[in-house]
C-alpha cells in the first residue's frame, strides 16, 4: 500500500473552518492519500502577543511536511502585527504565486465566458519588503526592492508553467516607463528568458492599459506574469470577473516548501453561518494533490466538482436566477460535490491532469560579476521652506575638493538650480553630490562630506550611495533635469 502523504493544515479564521472542513471532506471522500497534520495561526495567535500570528511550533511542521494547506486569516487591525502570508512566503522562499482564474460559463454568470486566465504574480519581493520610514515631518517612505534572480525566476517559472500545461502565450505587466531601474529589470529579464522559449509567443503590457485590456476581454490572455503587487490586485480583479473571488485557488510555490490556499480572506462578516463557497480553497486543494502526485485524486474532486456547478447547485456568490436550480450552504455545496465523485461534467471541459507535467522549480543563473564603482552620493535633508535658492545655495559650497552639487530635488522633480515656479515644495530634499572629474570616491570621502552636511546645521535624514556597474550608471535621473 502506498504511504499517505503529511500535510500541514490551518483551519484560519472567519469563514475559514468551515471552509477547511468542508474542503477535507471533499477531499476525504474522494480518496486523498493525506495525513493532515493541524496548526492554529491567526487572529487568536496574534492577539496572545505573537506578532508573527503562527505558533513556533508551525513553522517546524512545515518544514517536516513542506506541504501547506491554509484557510484565509484576519490580520487585526492596528500596528505591531505583521502579515503571516508575507511571513511564511518569505520565510520558505515561496517566489511563485500561481492563480488561475476560469470563467464556468454558462453555470457561473459573468462577462467573459471564454475567460481562462493563469496569473503569476512574484510573490517575495516589489513594495512588500515592509521597509517604510517616516523621515521628516511630512514625508513617508516604503522600499520597492527587486532582485535579478528574483526577476529570473519567476519569468522563468511563467513560462516553464506555460509549457507544462499547453498554454500558448506569456504575457508580461509592469510599469517600466516610470520605474524604469526596478520594473525596467523585470521587463528586461522577461525578455531574455523569452527567448529561451521560442514555441510560447510573449509580450509586454504598461499595467495600466494592460489592466484595462484584462478586465475587458480576458479572453486575449493566458499566462500573466508580473511583479508582486500588480499581480496581487490584478488576481483579485481577475477571479472577480471571471465569477466569483470565492471561485479561485492559489499555489504558492518555493524550492521545498508550497502553500495552496484561495485567494479571497476570511470574510469575517459571513463566517459562523454556513454560507461561504468553499470552492476557491477546495481548487487550492486540487492544486495540492497535482503536487504531491495525486493527479487521480485530483481529477476526480475537479470534475465532481464542476458537475456541481453545472448541475446548479450553487452558493449564495454565484446563485443566479434562471440557472441556479439549488441554493445551497457551505456544507451542502461540499456533499454535493461529494455526491458527484466518479462523474463528469456534461457541458463544460472535463479536466485531465495527465498531459499536465512536471517541472523543476526553476532556479536563476548564476551572477555575472560586474565592476561597481562609486561615483556619487544623494543627501536627503529635512528642511521646510518653498525657496529652493534657501537650501541649494548653501549646499552647493559644501561639495568641496571632491564633491560638485549636480541637482536638488523634491519628490523627485527638480528643484535647483531653475525651479519651477509653480513647483510645490515638500520638506523632503535630495540633494545629489556628484565626485568631481578625475577623483576617486570613497566611503570616507562620503562621511566627510556628511559631516560638512551636519556642521552646516542640516538635518541629513538618509543617503543613497551612486554606483556605475560595468561604467553604467546604477541609479535614476532627476524628473526636469
Ligand atoms: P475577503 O476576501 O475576506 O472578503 C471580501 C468579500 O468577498 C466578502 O465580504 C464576501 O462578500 C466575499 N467573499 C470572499 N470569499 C468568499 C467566499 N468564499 N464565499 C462567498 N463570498 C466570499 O476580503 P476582506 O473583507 O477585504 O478581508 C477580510 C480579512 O481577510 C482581512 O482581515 C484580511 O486581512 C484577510 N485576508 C486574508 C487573506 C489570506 O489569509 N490569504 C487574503 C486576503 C485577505
Amino acid at each position: 500500500m502506498t504511504q499517505n502523504t503529511p500535510i500541514t493544515v490551518a483551519h484560519g479564521d472567519g469563514i475559514g473552518p468551515e471552509i477547511m472542513e468542508a474542503t477535507l471532506h471533499i477531499l476525504k471522500e474522494a480518496g486523498a492519500r493525506i495525513d493532515t497534520e493541524v496548526i492554529e495561526i491567526g487572529e487568536k495567535v496574534y492577539l496572545r502577543g505573537n506578532a508573527t500570528g503562527m505558533e513556533p511550533g508551525a513553522f517546524d511542521s512545515l518544514r517536516r511536511t513542506k506541504v501547506f494547506l491554509k484557510a484565509p486569516i484576519t490580520t487585526p487591525q492596528g500596528g505591531g502585527y505583521k502579515s503571516l502570508n508575507v511571513t511564511t512566503r518569505k520565510t520558505f522562499g515561496l517566489f511563485a504565486n500561481v492563480r488561475p482564474c476560469v470563467s464556468y460559463h454558462p453555470f457561473v454568470e459573468t462577462k467573459h465566458p471564454k475567460m481562462d486566465v493563469v496569473i503569476v504574480r512574484e510573490n517575495e519581493e516589489d513594495l512588500y519588503a515592509g521597509i517604510e520610514h517616516r523621515q521628516t515631518q511630512q514625508v513617508v517612505q516604503t522600499l520597492k526592492l527587486m532582485s535579478r534572480p528574483g526577476c529570473e525566476r519567476i519569468s522563468r517559472y511563467a513560462f516553464e508553467y506555460a509549457k507544462a500545461n499547453g498554454r500558448k502565450k506569456v504575457t508580461c505587466f509592469t510599469k517600466d516607463n516610470i520605474m524604469k531601474m526596478t520594473d525596467g529589470m523585470f521587463h528586461e529579464v522577461f525578455e531574455e528568458v523569452a527567448k529561451e522559449y521560442s514555441d510560447i509567443v510573449n509580450e509586454h503590457w504598461i499595467v495600466d492599459i494592460g489592466a484595462a485590456k484584462l478586465a475587458d476581454s480576458p479572453e486575449n490572455f493566458d499566462v500573466v506574469v508580473m511583479p508582486n503587487l500588480y499581480g496581487d490586485i490584478l488576481s483579485d480583479v481577475a477571479a472577480q470577473i471571471a465569477g466569483s473571488v470565492g471561485l479561485a485557488g492559489s499555489a504558492n510555490i518555493g524550492e521545498t516548501v508550497a502553500m495552496f490556499e484561495a485567494i479571497h480572506g476570511s470574510a469575517p462578516r459571513r463566517a459562523g453561518q454556513n454560507l461561504a463557497n468553499p470552492s476557491g480553497l477546495l481548487l487550492g486543494g486540487v492544486m495540492m494533490l497535482v503536487h504531491i502526485g495525486q493527479a487521480d485524486v485530483a481529477e476526480r474532486v475537479h470534475n465532481a466538482w464542476l458537475r456541481t456547478l453545472e448541475d446548479g447547485v450553487h452558493t449564495y456568490d454565484v446563485a443566479s436566477e434562471g440557472v441556479t436550480k439549488q441554493k445551497v450552504g457551505t456544507k451542502e455545496f461540499a456533499q454535493a460535490v461529494v455526491d458527484r465523485l466518479g462523474k463528469l461534467p456534461e457541458t463544460l471541459k472535463p479536466i485531465s491532469y495527465a498531459t499536465s507535467k512536471a517541472f523543476d522549480v526553476p532556479k536563476a543563473s548564476p551572477m555575472v560579476h560586474q565592476k561597481k564603482v562609486l561615483v556619487g552620493v544623494d543627501v536627503f535633508l529635512e528642511w521646510q521652506s518653498q525657496v529652493p535658492e534657501e537650501v541649494g545655495d548653501p549646499v552647493s559650497k559644501l561639495g568641496g575638493d571632491d564633491f560638485e552639487l549636480k541637482v536638488i530635488s523634491n519628490r523627485g522633480q527638480r528643484i535647483y538650480p531653475g525651479a519651477a515656479p509653480e513647483t510645490t515644495c515638500t520638506d523632503h530634499w535630495r540633494c545629489r553630490f556628484m565626485g568631481r572629474q578625475g577623483m576617486t570616491i570613497t566611503g570616507k570621502k562620503i562621511a566627510e562630506l556628511l559631516g560638512r552636511v551636519a556642521d552646516a546645521g542640516y538635518d541629513c535624514i538618509k543617503t543613497e550611495n551612486l554606483y556605475t556597474f560595468d561604467g553604467k550608471d546604477g541609479f535614476s535621473g532627476v524628473h526636469g533635469a
